[in-house]
């Protein structure tokens, strides 16, 4: 063996094992703990009888794998190791293997429920404060602190929209009570006096003072109604125009003579300055007369006595400004952005004393408004106000 320079030390030292065979059968040698080794030159019971063609092979035999080699003179070789080591490692690699893989999983389940349940929580706490929302607390908000950015302007957008939504529905709660207000007052006059009237019998002189007073307050009642329902279709987005050309001029004097009694108690002057030029539009000339009336009926009924109210009317090849200016009691800054809201007052006991109901400026807005136009107001207290009306030549109804 030792000519044959197999590392016998190393076959030693490794728990491997040697066997050779002469040609005969017998064992030449035997090193390290060679267990039943079959002889490779009597495989499948048959007896080599020539050299064979191939110098060796491979094989393995239970839990041994062996090398045999064919060597001079019918020699035969075998090296061989037990398997059991390496298998019984394997073995505890796989476990290893196995045991770090579910490790492995559960870590990242784990990891992907935490991520998710923290990127779904600012939801749920967005839902849950929209599902809270309701008619009777629509004060609630989504707190930002504390939801990440990406869903800070959802929450922001939502806030934003919840808030539109209460003061929608405030002013809804406001413009009930304040028309069931309104109409209340002459209903009350007509049932007091109807009731006085029939109490006992009374002079024709006296029915007809009761009737008239009636009428007065049914009429009042009437124009309420009427501008609620013109409210009502303008929102509905049901605000019909029917257009048609005129003067713009022709209008204002009409309306200037119309409203011109209002002013005689105070002696409050009204001028219409036309000019020379026709100021033709395409628009709904009933609305256009409303709105001038309106704003004229206001400059008499808030002004000073012996005031002055003056129409006015420019052409700019566009559009048509009408300007109604007076030398009235003026309107104080802080009223002005909620001058067009309905049933809105500067000086609610004035109004009404005055026969105003808080509507007209509203539904000048609405008609200025479904025409494609705009409005603006300039005033100075104590010196007086000026609205100006902008009207597209031809109505460009609102979408
Ligand atoms: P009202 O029927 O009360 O006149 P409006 O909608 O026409 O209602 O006007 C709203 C309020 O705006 C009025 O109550 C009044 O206080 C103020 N106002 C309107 N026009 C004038 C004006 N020309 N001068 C001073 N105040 C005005």
């Amino acid at each position: 063996l030792e000519r044959l320079s197999l590392p016998v030390d190393l076959l030693a030292q490794n728990g491997q094992y040697c066997v050779v065979w002469r040609p005969d059968g017998t064992i030449l040698q035997r090193l390290g703990e060679a267990v039943d080794v079959p002889d490779p030159g009597t495989l499948e019971g048959q007896p080599l009888t020539a050299p064979p063609q191939l110098m060796g092979f491979l094989r393995t035999r239970g839990d041994y794998r062996e090398a045999v080699r064919y060597g001079p003179r019918m020699t035969r070789f075998v090296v061989g190791k037990s398997l059991v080591p390496e298998r019984a490692a394997m073995n505890r690699l796989g476990l290893l293997l196995a045991a770090s893989g579910a490790g492995v999983l559960m870590l990242g389940l784990a990891g992907g429920w935490m991520l998710s349940t923290r990127a779904v929580r600012p939801i749920g706490k967005i839902t849950r404060v929209a599902q809270e929302v309701s008619a009777s607390s629509l004060s609630r908000r989504v707190e930002l602190d504390g939801i990440p950015s990406e869903f800070v302007s959802l929450a922001a957008v939502l806030n934003d929209t919840f808030a539109r939504l209460e003061a929608a529905f405030a002013q809804q709660v406001r413009f009930t009570a304040d028309a069931s207000h309104e109409l209340r007052t002459p209903l009350s006059v007509i049932h007091t006096h109807a009731q006085l009237a029939l109490s006992r019998e009374r002079g024709a002189e006296e029915y007809k003072k009761t009737i008239a007073t009636c009428l007065r307050a049914s009429n009042r009642m009437k124009g309420l109604v009427d501008s609620l329902l013109l409210l009502a279709s303008a929102d509905a987005g049901r605000l019909t125009l029917d257009p048609q050309p005129f003067d713009v001029r022709d209008v204002l004097e009409e309306c200037v003579a119309l409203v011109q009694p209002l002013g005689e108690e105070k002696h409050v002057t009204i001028a219409a300055e036309l000019g020379d030029a026709e100021v033709e539009v395409e628009a709904d000339m009933a609305r256009v007369s409303q709105v001038v009336i309106n704003l004229l009926s206001n400059g008499m009924r808030y002004n000073v006595q012996g005031g002055r109210v003056t129409a006015c009317v420019a052409d700019d090849g566009h559009e048509a400004l009408i300007s109604v200016t007076d030398t009235g009691v003026g309107i104080p800054e802080e009223h002005k952005a909620h001058l067009f809201e309905r049933f809105y007052r500067v000086d609610k006991a004035r109004s009404r004393e005055v026969g105003g109901s808080g509507l007209g400026l509203a539904i000048v807005k609405q008609i200025v408004d479904a025409h494609g136009g705009r409005i603006e107001v300039s005033s100075e207290v104590g010196k007086g106000t000026a609205f100006r009306v902008w009207l597209p030549k031809k109505a460009k109804p609102r979408e």
